[in-house]
């Protein structure tokens, strides 16, 4: 099959569930997906945009179900509410006009008999095209403008978006950075969309709660000192929140640690360059936790071992992610092999914790010697029947997302 077919035969497995969905809830229905037109509609921004409005949108809808599926039509969330389905479209067709990034959105009702809830039913005037104003339908139709043009529109607004507000730049990074990692497309045996990886305690449902409480702190992050305490204290708390939002289930416990340091560098510099010294200064006192006297055990098998873990990568200040892996990523620009590229390098001391040293050596030497997607997915299976996560990869994975957009950006004269 085709990219063409494929997006056509996921679309027909969502309406069938869809109609399932209602029928089994006998209550209104909401679709979200993103508008991005022709191929590749899975992608980072797209990813990043979906999961950010349901996030916002969480908040607002009386939700008794939902479901999130990651699919070659992009990431789709539908969501099950009693609300009266006239009024969450109602809902639903003010968000899309809040903000501009909004209208890059795609969102469907239903009422409880599945019956679609369209903007004429309410009397209100059809959607216009975003790139020339018209009747969004006719451009459809007509075709009037090109797949290449839609998508760079799509993606300049959702960058220009991103970028757009000081105050909520850490928040929208982070979403950008946690949702993609959550829909890796392999995910050596970490949590992902479409399965549970090497976890039975926890699920996307635990990393979307987690995100939610995550991201929401970091709209205060540009309020505090940038200091390695006011750091620590900040991430305290955001440990706090997201033990409460997981129900005491450890989902991001080394995404806040890393994220609070990658953000501080962001902050306190100028040029891109600047960042990995940056996050170097900052984590100085991290050095603490090697030479005090009474160093926790597992502290001092690593460092027996000569493994300084998510320790030693903040105090590097992340180097290898710029002198190794973003140029990596820049030669072979592929997602999965960025992943296995981390994989092999990175001191994962997640898989030593749910392992040994010698698991931990073979997982790495095996992401080293992958020379195709057969040999990576051979990764995963090896993961998931021993019962491993490479999660410490994984935020390594986000932190290096976030820099890749970060780079493109600023080679946009942005940032
Ligand atoms: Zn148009």
């Amino acid at each position: 099959m085709n990219e063409a077919e494929l997006i056509l035969e996921a679309k027909e497995d969502r309406f069938l569930l869809q109609k399932a969905l209602v029928k089994q809830y006998h209550q209104s229905l909401v679709s979200i997906k993103a508008n991005y037109p022709g191929s590749h509609k899975n992608n980072l921004l797209s990813t990043y945009l979906v999961i950010k409005s349901f996030i916002e949108l969480r908040s607002l809808i009386d939700i008794c179900f939902y479901q999130i599926i990651s699919s070659y039509e992009g990431i789709v969330v539908l969501i099950i509410s009693k609300s009266d389905s006239h009024l969450l479209k109602k809902m639903m067709i003010d968000y899309e006009e809040k903000e501009e990034v909004n209208r890059l959105l795609d969102i469907d009702v239903y009422s409880n008999e599945y019956e679609v809830i369209s903007r004429r039913l309410l009397n209100i005037k059809s959607r216009s095209c975003f790139i020339c104003d018209e009747d969004a339908k006719q451009c459809n139709r007509s075709q009037k403008h090109s797949y290449e043009e839609l998508q760079s529109y799509f993606n300049d607004l959702v960058i220009k978006d991103i970028f757009s507000n000081k105050q909520l730049l850490y928040y929208k990074l982070s979403i950008y950075g946690l949702s993609n990692e959550l829909n890796k497309p392999i995910n050596y045996g970490c949590v992902g969309f479409n399965h549970n990886g090497a976890h039975q305690d926890m699920d996307y449902y635990t990393f979307i709660d987690s995100m939610t409480s995550i991201s929401n702190d970091f709209k205060y992050f540009s309020n505090i000192e940038l200091s390695f305490d006011h750091l620590r204290a900040f991430g305290i708390v955001m440990e706090e929140h997201m033990f409460k939002a997981t129900k005491n289930i450890n989902t991001h416990q080394g995404a806040i640690f890393s994220l609070l340091f990658l953000f501080a560098g962001i902050a306190l510099s100028n040029e891109f360059n600047d960042i990995t010294s940056n996050i170097k200064k900052l984590a100085i006192p991290l050095k603490a936790d090697f030479t005090s006297n009474d160093i926790p055990e597992h502290l001092s098998f690593y460092l027996k071992n000569n493994i300084m873990g998510a320790r030693g990568l903040a105090l590097s200040g992340y180097q290898v992610i710029f002198e190794e892996i973003l140029p990596y990523y820049d030669k072979v620009n592929e997602l999965d092999e960025l992943m296995n590229k981390i994989v092999s390098i990175i001191e994962d001391t997640n898989i030593i914790k749910r392992s040994n040293l010698d698991t931990y050596q073979k997982i790495k030497s095996m992401a080293f010697k992958a020379n195709t997607k057969k040999d990576i997915r051979a990764i995963d299976e090896y993961c998931l029947s021993n019962n491993i996560s490479c999660g410490g990869s994984a935020d390594i994975y986000a932190l290096s997302l976030i820099l890749i957009l970060l780079k493109k950006y600023q080679k946009q004269g942005e940032y």
